[in-house]
This record gives C-alpha cells, sequence and structure tokens, in this order.
C-alpha cells in the first residue's frame, strides 16, 4: 500500500524540498544549498527519505520522483540569489538509465537555469551499478557545465583510479568520519587525507554532518572548504 501511496505522492505532487546550505569555512558565505527530499503524508505527517527512498528505488517511482525533484529545484533556484548553486542527489538508477544527461538539460533549458547553478551529488555504490554509462553520463553533463560531487566520500567502494577518471568537482566526507573526529584520530587522519587528495586534484572538499563547533574549528584547521549540518544550518523550506 505504500507503493501505491508513493505512486500518488510523485503524480501529484505531495514531496517537499527542503534545503540545507553549505557554508563556506573561510568567509562563513553560503554559495550552495543542498535539496533534500521528504514525503508530506497525509495521515503519517513528513517522512524522511530513508522511509521511502528504498522504495522508489526498487520500483521504477525513483525515476518520476528524480524528474520531480530536478523540476522543483530549479524551479526553486529561480527565485534564489543568482550566486546560489543547488545539489540534487541522483539516486543509482537514474545513473544507469541512458536518456539521463538529455533529461537534465532538457529541464535546464525549460526552467532558463545555467548549468554552471546545478550540482549532482551521486554516491561512490551508484556509480559503480553500471560504471561506463555513469562515465558517459557525467561527462555529458560535466562538458554542458553541470557539476558533480561525491556523496558520502570515503565509505564507498569506487577506486581511486576510476575516481580520478570522472570529471569530479566535489568531495563530501562521510558524516561517520566528522562527527568523531576529535576522538577518534583515526578517522581525523581519514578527514585530513581526504581534504589533501581533494585539494591534490583540485576539487572542493565539504565536511558533512557537523554539528558541533569544535569540529567546525577542526575542519576549518585541516583546510576543508566548506561544511554542512544541524550546526550551520538544518534542511529548511526555501522561504
Ligand atoms: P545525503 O545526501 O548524504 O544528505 C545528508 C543527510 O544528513 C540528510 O538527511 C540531512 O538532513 C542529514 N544531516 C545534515 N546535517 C546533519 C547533521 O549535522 N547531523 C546529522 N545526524 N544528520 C545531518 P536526509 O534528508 O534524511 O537524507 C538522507 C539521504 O537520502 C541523503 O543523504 C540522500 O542520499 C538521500 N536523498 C535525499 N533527498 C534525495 C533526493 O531528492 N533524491 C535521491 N535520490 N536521494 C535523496
Ligand atoms: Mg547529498
Ligand atoms: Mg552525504
Amino acid at each position: 500500500s505504500l507503493v501505491a501511496e508513493l505512486r500518488h505522492a510523485v503524480e501529484v505532487g505531495d514531496l517537499v524540498l527542503h534545503y540545507q546550505p553549505k557554508t563556506r569555512l573561510d568567509d562563513g558565505r553560503v554559495e550552495a544549498v543542498e535539496a533534500l527530499v521528504r514525503w508530506n503524508h497525509p495521515t503519517h505527517g513528513l517522512l524522511y527519505p530513508a522511509r521511502f527512498l528504498p522504495l522508489a528505488e526498487q520500483t521504477d517511482l525513483i525515476f518520476g520522483l528524480t524528474t520531480w525533484v530536478l523540476e522543483r529545484a530549479l524551479d526553486d533556484l529561480r527565485r534564489l540569489p543568482p550566486e546560489i548553486h543547488v545539489a540534487v542527489n541522483i539516486s543509482a538508477r537514474s545513473l544507469s538509465s541512458a536518456d539521463f544527461a538529455e533529461k537534465v538539460l532538457a529541464e535546464l533549458e525549460h526552467m532558463g537555469v545555467p548549468a554552471q547553478r546545478l550540482t549532482l551529488e551521486v554516491t561512490e555504490t551508484a556509480l559503480l551499478t553500471d560504471p561506463p554509462r555513469a562515465a558517459a553520463i557525467l561527462e555529458a553533463l560535466d562538458l554542458c557545465g553541470v557539476q558533480v560531487s561525491i556523496d558520502d566520500f570515503g565509505c564507498g567502494q569506487t577506486s581511486l583510479g576510476y575516481l580520478s577518471s570522472l570529471p569530479v568537482h566535489e568531495l563530501k566526507i562521510d558524516r561517520s568520519f566528522i562527527y568523531d573526529m576529535l576522538d577518534n584520530p583515526a578517522h581525523a587522519a581519514i578527514v585530513r587525507s581526504i581534504v589533501d587528495l581533494g585539494h591534490n586534484l583540485s576539487l572542493r572538499v565539504v565536511g558533512e554532518g557537523v554539528e558541533t563547533s569544535p569540529v567546525l574549528d577542526a575542519l576549518r584547521r585541516v583546510g576543508c572548504d566548506e561544511a554542512q549540518g544541524f550546526l550551520l544550518a538544518r534542511p529548511m523550506p526555501v522561504d
């Protein structure tokens, strides 16, 4: 019954996007926000992606959901200052669908949003479903100016060789290394190493899941470029 309800929700747009800022660590400016989908369920209230994304991924509903998210995020972007970029999370299924790049580019054109204002966040796992196809999709999007960010970086199974062959612009350090980096020397070392790796490859590095000021200070000290987390801002409606 949840699948039937979700299908209805995607069709009539009973979904909501909340936006979480990515804050620059040198001057505190926000240049990008990440779109995070929620389902406004008639009886259960606001549901988080963990409750319904797996269902969407197991069915074809993920395609309609991704289209809805992309359209809404680009529409909302037109109401935000021109220097703000938006990041949209992309599922594994989308990255293995042949016409995905064309669909994204058509949507950008339809909405009149420059491709440079869109970043796609993909996980390492999503890149591995069909690596040649994922690479072709990301290359086609990169040629037009869309940026690519590797989400939850450090806990997937992608080889560094494969990653370095892709047009990637940003690494987001997985929350699991960030939250205890002050108590766990191994995690602190991993965070430092990812920042160095990113910078040596000319990539922007973002720390996610920052909940305390000491962790934020530690990220600043290791030279991380941007941070995201409840300390800085929770995901919030566009208004
Ligand atoms: P993600 O892309 O890694 O997003 C970060 C998640 O961490 C979000 O959870 C966010 O609310 C949460 N978060 C942010 N700051 C903090 C913090 O300081 N502490 C803690 N504990 N959590 C924090 P959310 O919104 O529940 O999303 C979960 C995942 O669902 C996302 O992880 C993303 O993989 C996926 N997702 C969300 N929206 C979409 C979407 O539109 N399409 C697709 N395909 N996936 C989505
Ligand atoms: Mg993300
Ligand atoms: Mg993440």
